[in-house]
């Protein structure tokens, strides 16, 4: 790392930022530990356990003979597809390469060092990262009950504070709160800062709190809301995600934003994704049932673990990364939480039925040896 015949003087802020760490391929795991990659389960990164939406697939099958040209550089019919999906108009959508994109965006036209950040205690690993990156500060806040504590949130806020971020249901805790307490908490931020209420999740949701009539409102042109297609629709792959928020904001965006940041192949995949009611209501109905057995086979094996009404959920084991290391020798990859400040926790993210058995089943072997 320190190689003495590099001299170039990167930014101060570099020095302090971690590389984010990502659940870990398959194929890395099977070529560690001599397994076939086809035994391993990978049950770390929230991904779709059906897959992407086939709708999704075929359509981009059809247009890989285009991919000499250039995408839509304004995402014209995805734009249009969400702008009718959720009555709002295209002048306050914006796309991002993943959600994670759009995140970044937020401090490309916000951060600077004399600035803060609002997070809570646990919060996606993407909000400290962006922050650091502008050198900004981060103002990291105490949880309640493992989630977000709003109204301290809030109290945090100073006249240095340009962004805070929400994640609603958060991740890696799949804690939520509740549709009365985010609003109250919206009108109780200054007007001048950013509040940025991560949905990477809310599809999931039976009962999702409503933000979209505020921004249809344009009454809080503070508020912008992060979505992506990596979950609920199982094109993490692809790399697209999409913001929603008053005019002016998202024209902020777009100025920032790369020209051609969402590439052709996820265009056409997204816009497919968002007719493929099929593919979504499979999903949420395959997560249901096997978040229930999840539950059901903690509270039987006696661990503690988060209540969750998503595609993951958290579990007091102990040790968490002897946990992680003794899973991935049977073949089935979960994710650490000491990254997050939580050594005894890991998530695990809700598979097919037979994949979460193979989970439990390997839990109880490791946990019996421990
Ligand atoms: C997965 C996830 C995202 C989505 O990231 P993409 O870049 O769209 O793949 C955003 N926020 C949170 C909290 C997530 O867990």
């Amino acid at each position: 790392m320190n190689n003495p015949n590099c001299k170039l003087k990167f930014i101060e802020q570099l020095k302090s930022l971690p590389v984010y760490q990502p659940g870990k391929p398959i194929d890395e795991v099977a070529r560690e530990l001599g397994l076939d990659p086809h035994s391993i389960v990978k049950l770390a990164s929230n991904e779709n356990p059906l897959g992407p939406s086939p709708l999704a697939i075929a359509a981009v099958k059809k247009m890989l003979n285009q991919t000499h040209l250039y995408p839509d550089g304004n995402s014209f019919y995805l734009k249009q597809k969400l702008s009718e999906k959720f009555q709002i108009p295209q002048n306050q959508i914006s796309l991002g390469n993943g959600s994670n994109e759009l995140l970044e965006l937020a401090g490309h036209i916000l951060l600077d060092p004399q600035s803060e950040a609002v997070m809570s205690e646990y919060c996606f690993a993407v909000y400290p990262i962006v922050t650091s990156l502008f050198g900004a500060k981060l103002v990291v806040v105490k949880s309640k009950n493992y989630g977000h504590d709003l109204k301290a949130m809030a109290s945090a806020v100073t006249k240095k504070t340009k962004i805070v971020f929400v994640a609603n249901p958060n991740n890696p805790t799949g804690t939520m709160v509740s549709a009365d307490e985010l609003l109250k908490f919206i009108h109780s931020v200054p007007e001048d800062v950013l509040i940025a209420v991560d949905e990477a999740y809310i599809d999931f949701l039976d009962q999702p709190p409503d933000l979209l009539t505020l921004v249809r409102q344009k009454t809080k042109p503070n508020l912008v809301l992060f979505r992506t297609f990596s979950k609920i629709y199982g094109l993490a792959g692809f790399r697209v995600g999409y913001a929603f928020g008053h005019p002016e904001v998202i024209e902020a965006f777009e100025k920032a934003r790369e020209p051609f940041n969402v590439n052709s192949l996820a265009q056409t995949a997204a816009i497919a994704a968002l007719d493929d009611t099929k593919h979504v209501n499979k999903t949420k109905e395959i997560n249901k049932s096997g978040l229930a057995y999840l539950m059901k086979e903690f509270d039987r094996l006696g661990l503690e673990y988060i209540p969750s009404n998503v595609n993951f959920i958290l579990v007091k084991v102990g040790n968490g990364d002897l946990v992680f290391k003794e899973l991935q020798k049977l073949g089935v990859i979960i994710r650490p939480m000491g990254g997050y400040k939580l050594p005894e926790w890991i998530r695990i993210t809700v598979g097919l039925p037979q994949e979460n058995q193979k989970c439990i089943n390997s839990l109880e072997t490791v946990l019996s040896k421990l």
